[in-house]
């Protein structure tokens, strides 16, 4: 497959470059000045060529939670929005990734679905501690890192203590393979929400519930435990300026997502339940946000993807409604349309905080997240000349409400490629079948877990 004339966007570099993409066996074989001649010719001239997206966190509920979304449905919209990896979340799938058992059990049921390659992280459920060390260890080869709660809003996945935390953190600097931490307290919030129901069941309610202290304290307490105990920390979906100030401070590591940077507590009193979403949907943190992103204190950004149906989202309280958005195939096209083509970032920035980081941080950037020979060919050709208005119905997850419904992006997704195979295609569709996309090996880690 040749992908031939696009403006290539390469490692580094502000510029993109035209120049043509040399596919065999799924690798980038070479990229050329020259036109080339071969059996499969994707003229790209005038389009944009970025390498795939990486998706790192998103929760795909494969197997237990399928009323919701599955891997297929989500997979196939993340790459209808360009992304060609995901990693998925331990805790919305029944059993929980906890051991490796469960994980077992989980690739068995993913690896007929998804159309896009993928990594699954581990985690420790609060509320089932026994033997975590013991299975994180069995784990630790095959996962990308390890998920914890502070805050859980999930029967089947409890919250640690900041004392569990600790011991956890010990496990990850012996294992070498970072926490993922939901980083919210958990004491200020029971105390909040219990004054706050009281009061009523809107949405100021539940910001007040958990405010932006409830994350600066949770972080900072973490990011100290993690300074102290050499733990490799992470903090996803922060939402919060100074909780990212501080987390970077301490060494660790951050990131947020489309929603945090695109709305404010203003556009939740607006929407309602489809702005719901934990830790909630802040004061006015966007502009701070995306200064953020811009100047590298948060290192990359996800659609933190947790689809449900519209009665889910509608149940009468805001406390019932369910938490959480449908956005892995936004994510992408929002950070383009709003990052790179506003000038907030350049493309340089766009390819580190969706491709780059995110495939240095969990150990594929040997494979994944750059435009170059031997790496897997995995490309999006972005067309920046056309508007796009977002559509839930349009999704091809199962959750299609979606906070940027009637919204325009400046841009349209032509075709996503993964492993120099189309998966999607603005014009037709999804391409590949269920069952293509397949599990990735960490660095230093196995996937004999395939065989
Ligand atoms: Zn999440």
């Amino acid at each position: 497959m040749v992908i031939r004339d696009g403006l290539v966007a390469i490692k580094g570099e502000d510029e993109f470059k035209k120049i043509s993409i040399i596919i065999e066996d799924g690798k980038i074989k070479e990229l050329t000045d020259t036109i080339p001649l071969d059996d499969e010719i994707i003229d790209a001239e005038g389009l944009y060529v970025l390498p795939g997206g990486i998706d790192a966190h998103v929760h795909f509920n494969t197997p237990g939670f399928e009323i919701r979304e599955d891997f297929y449905h989500g997979s196939c919209f993340a790459a209808s929005g360009g992304i060609t990896t995901v990693i998925d979340m331990p805790c919305t799938s029944l059993p929980p990734v906890t051991s490796l058992a469960n994980l077992k059990t989980k690739l068995e049921v993913v690896k007929q679905q998804s159309v896009i390659d993928y990594l699954f992280y581990g985690g420790v459920n609060g509320k089932d501690l026994s033997d975590f060390r013991i299975k994180m260890k069995e784990l630790a080869p095959y996962v990308a890192g390890f998920k914890c709660y502070l805050k859980s809003g999930m029967e089947s996945f409890g919250s640690v203590t900041y004392a569990e935390l600790r011991e956890i953190l010990l496990m990850s600097s012996e294992l070498g393979l970072p926490i993922l931490l939901h980083a919210e307290d958990e004491a200020y919030i029971v105390a909040a929400e219990s004054e706050q129901r009281k009061l009523g069941s809107g949405v100021d309610n539940y910001y007040y519930s958990r405010p932006e202290a409830a994350e600066i304290i949770a972080v900072s307490r973490a990011a100290i435990m993690a300074e102290e105990t050499g733990g490799d920390l992470h903090i996803v979906h922060i939402s919060t300026g100074e909780a990212a100030e501080i987390a970077v401070k301490h060494g660790v590591s951050v990131e947020t997502c489309p929603h945090y940077l695109a709305f404010c507590l203003e556009d939740f009193r607006k929407q309602g339940s489809v702005l719901k979403v934990a830790p909630v949907i802040k004061r006015h943190e966007q502009e701070n946000l995306w200064s953020q992103v811009a100047d590298d204190t948060i290192s990359f950004v996800t659609s933190d993807h947790a689809a449900s149906r519209i009665q889910d989202k509608n149940t009468g309280s805001i406390w019932s409604d369910y938490g959480g958005i449908s956005g892995s195939g936004l994510l992408l096209p929002y950070l383009f349309s709003e990052g790179y083509m506003t000038q907030r970032i350049s493309i340089k920035r766009l390819l580190e905080i969706v491709c780059e980081n995110p495939a240095k941080r969990y150990g594929i950037a040997n494979i994944k997240g750059r435009i170059a020979e031997g790496y897997d060919a995995d490309l999006v050709l972005i067309d920046p000349h056309q508007e796009q208005m977002i559509s839930g119905a349009d999704f091809l997850s199962k959750g299609r409400m979606t906070p940027f419904e009637g919204k325009e992006f400046k841009c349209k997704i032509i075709k996503t490629i993964r492993r120099g195979e189309i998966v999607y295609d603005f014009n037709k569709g999804i391409t590949s079948e269920a069952g293509s996309g397949k599990m990735l090996r960490v660095q230093g880690g196995r996937n004999e877990l395939l065989d």
